[in-house]
């Protein structure tokens, strides 16, 4: 006999260990878009004007995201969303992802942008990583694209940077930033403030985990693509991923303990931590901690 749902009497579809909750698909999705619009409320103070930027991959997460944010901003005339993709330039994959952004943003009527490392950089992905290289693909291709990123957003005068990173990802990278006894880098995750150039991030998913971020792209009947990157392997997320998956399912609820613990813990370091103040790149005028930013360095550029 399916087992019901714990608000009504329909068949569940989902069972939440971490909750021990069994939902149907109109309590799941009454669920995820709860959790969504407290993180919004709580961190992202959405305000009149405001531009918000999504940044759309074409993968679940950002469909998802962008899915939620015009759900709940598209009937406020004082805010917009507009889309930005990226395409690194990865053969066989960023091809697929980019038609299901393409097809979303047509969908829902929202202004999508797409600019590639080509045009930007001169180089697609899979040509920088098949030069010499100390770095794995994915510092390559995470510190060029958060740059070219925010530099669109300025170009729109976007207010906000929405990114669709969920509860795994935060998880991971905080206890990757532990494993790295990375402290300054661990500040950089907390609730973010304005700072001159760097456009507002917001991670309105953070407390979705993933695996619901993917059930609820299949019941909303998202289009999405499930392929991975040919150069995930490459990272070490990977192998924290694994580990903390595997205590989750001992002991479930543990990735929200990561990410409720740095939250607690994060006022305090940035006390001790005060992030650095930023001034423009002397090659590519992006906003930076040096007198180089990340990305011209990478770049080779002097
Ligand atoms: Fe880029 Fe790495 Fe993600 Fe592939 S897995 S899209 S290389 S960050």
């Amino acid at each position: 006999m399916p087992i019901k749902c714990m608000k009504c009497n329909k068949d569940a579809i989902i069972f939440q260990k971490y909750s021990g909750m069994h939902l149907c698909r109109k309590h799941f999705i009454e669920d995820v878009e709860r959790k969504i619009k407290l993180t919004i409320r709580k961190q992202y103070n959405v305000e009149k004007g405001d531009i918000i930027a999504v940044a759309l991959s074409g993968g679940k997460d950002s469909i998802v995201l962008l899915h939620i944010l015009h759900k709940i901003f598209s009937k406020r005339r004082d805010v917009e969303i507009v889309a930005i993709t990226i395409d690194e330039g990865i053969e066989g994959y960023r091809e697929v992802t980019l038609e299901k952004a393409r097809k979303l943003t047509s969908e829902l009527g929202i202004r999508h942008i797409v600019r590639s490392f080509k045009d930007e950089y001169d180089k697609t992905l899979d040509e920088l990583v098949a030069q010499e290289r100390e770095l794995g693909a994915c510092s390559y291709c995470g510190v060029l694209r958060k740059s070219l990123m925010n530099k669109i957003a300025n170009e729109i005068g976007a207010t906000k940077l929405a990114t669709g990173h969920n509860l795994d990802d935060e998880a991971q990278t905080i206890m990757m930033n532990h494993l790295g006894g990375d402290v300054e880098r661990m500040i950089r995750l907390s609730p973010p403030r304005a700072l001159e150039g760097l456009v507002l991030r917001a991670k309105p998913l953070r407390k979705v985990p993933e695996k619901e971020v993917a059930l609820y792209a299949i019941v909303n009947d998202l289009p999405f693509d499930m392929s991975e990157c040919p150069y995930a392997h490459e990272a070490l997320r990977g192998e924290v991923r694994d580990m903390i998956n595997d205590f989750e399912v001992r002991h479930p609820g543990t990735k929200y303990s990561i990410m409720r613990g740095f939250d607690k813990m994060v006022g305090i370091l940035g006390k001790e931590f005060p992030q650095a103040s930023l001034t423009d790149c002397r090659v590519c005028g992006e906003p930076c901690t040096a007198e180089l930013c990340q990305a011209c360095k990478l770049l080779g550029r002097s």
